[in-house]
């Protein structure tokens, strides 16, 4: 992979505290194995990071079967505890039930531990052929507020509202956490995706803030595109694209759109960034439900998240030896999964990542 991309899953925030630096100390980690098909991918990576030695313990903690009040969610108060005490964790995959229910159990994690950003690297791998092989991108979501903040409600019978909530504070934070992110990564352009032509007062003031933090970094270039016509560019030609930073569910379509430009969401990783260098990494996919317990599900994802993990705690060593073995699986091409087109189980590919190490 290209000289960016080696760099791209290092996701230290430049302000981060930098508590962890020690090589061989074991750390603890949290670790929600998640629904669906999240407890074997998240199997898969407790596999390869045992066979890699990597020096982290990990503290599981499940979805509970009732609602904590202190969450009002089924995620208990213990579990953002833990997250909160190691600062660091791995998150697989978490169902949320479509129209109704309980409190996202995503959204109840991004608020309780104030995670703003959520990054999501995405490039070509190596030996996987795809349209493209020039894919390299960085999608940095704000991951607070927008669409997603949880307020809607009924106005009248048969008309229902749903606030889409912009701040300045959380605008001004992930917007300088892409610039930050671009100059600590040696990337050149910084491009603030929008609907400001409609969504003139929400949208209008993100751009506002980007454009005031876009000032204090000359060297970093940068642009504002209009969402729809960057789905477009996005799909003709990716090289057009460097970092992007964007409102909540902007960022949740685009990453997916990206995931499709290198071979799906079996290969794309992310980690969310919190308030005093918390680092909680997750997949960009779901919990795939139609083909969970079936041994068939791609863990590559979250497994180069658990990577960003170990580049947040300064682990590189560890970190690259694993990257360059999932890489060289999949350019092997000898083990793949079905959704690269192989025929291998979950297991297999497990195994030969580990023979790869
Ligand atoms: P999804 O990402 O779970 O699945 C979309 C498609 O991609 C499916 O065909 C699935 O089989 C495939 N896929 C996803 N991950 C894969 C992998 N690792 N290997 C192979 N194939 C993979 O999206 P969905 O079906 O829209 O959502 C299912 C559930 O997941 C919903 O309840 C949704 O709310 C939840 N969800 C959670 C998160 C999260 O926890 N961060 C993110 C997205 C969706």
């Amino acid at each position: 992979i290209g000289s960016r991309s080696t760099q791209i899953v290092s996701l230290t925030h430049p302000n981060s505290a930098r508590a962890f630096s020690v090589d061989t100390t074991p750390i603890t980690a949290t670790l929600f194995p998640g629904d669906g098909i999240g407890p074997e991918i998240a199997d898969s990576v407790k596999q390869v990071f045992r066979a890699a030695d990597v020096p982290i313990e990990w503290e599981e903690h499940y979805v509970g079967t009732e609602v904590d009040p202190r969450t009002q969610s089924f995620l208990t108060w213990e579990s953002l505890e833990s997250v909160r005490r190691n600062r660091v964790g791995l998150k697989g995959p978490m169902a949320t039930p479509i129209g109704k229910g309980h409190r996202s159990l995503n959204l109840t994690l991004r608020k309780e531990l104030n995670l703003y950003a959520n990054v999501r690297p995405c490039y070509s791998l190596p030996g996987y052929k795809t349209r493209y092989d020039n894919v390299d991108l960085i999608t940095i979501r704000e991951n607070t507020e927008g669409e997603y903040s949880g307020l809607e409600h009924q106005v009248v019978r048969g008309v229902v509202e749903s606030l889409k909530i912009i701040t300045r504070h959380a605008s001004l934070r992930v917007a300088e956490y892409a610039f930050h992110y671009a100059k600590a990564h040696g990337r050149e352009r910084v491009s603030a995706i929008h609907k400001a032509n409609i969504m003139q007062k929400t949208d209008g003031l993100f751009l506002k803030c980007c454009r005031e933090v876009a000032g204090k970094y000359p060297e970093i270039k940068y642009e504002e595109v209009v969402i729809d016509n960057c789905c477009m560019m996005l799909v003709k030609n990716p090289a057009l694209f460097d970092v992007l930073v964007m409102p909540n569910l902007y960022g949740d379509i685009i990453s997916d759109l990206c995931a499709g430009l290198i071979g799906g969401l079996g290969l794309t990783p992310s980690c969310n960034i919190g308030e005093g260098g918390i680092a909680l990494a997750e997949a960009v996919h779901g919990s795939a439900p139609d083909i969970a317990g079936k041994n068939l599900a791609n863990p590559t994802a979250l497994m180069l998240s658990a990577i960003t993990m170990l580049r947040h705690l300064e682990l590189h060593g560890k970190a690259d030896r694993i990257q360059n073995a999932i890489l060289n699986t999949i350019a092997e091409g000898k083990y793949r999964t079905a959704d690269l087109g192989g025929t291998s189980t979950t297991t297999d590919f497990t195994e030969a990542i580990i023979d790869h190490l």
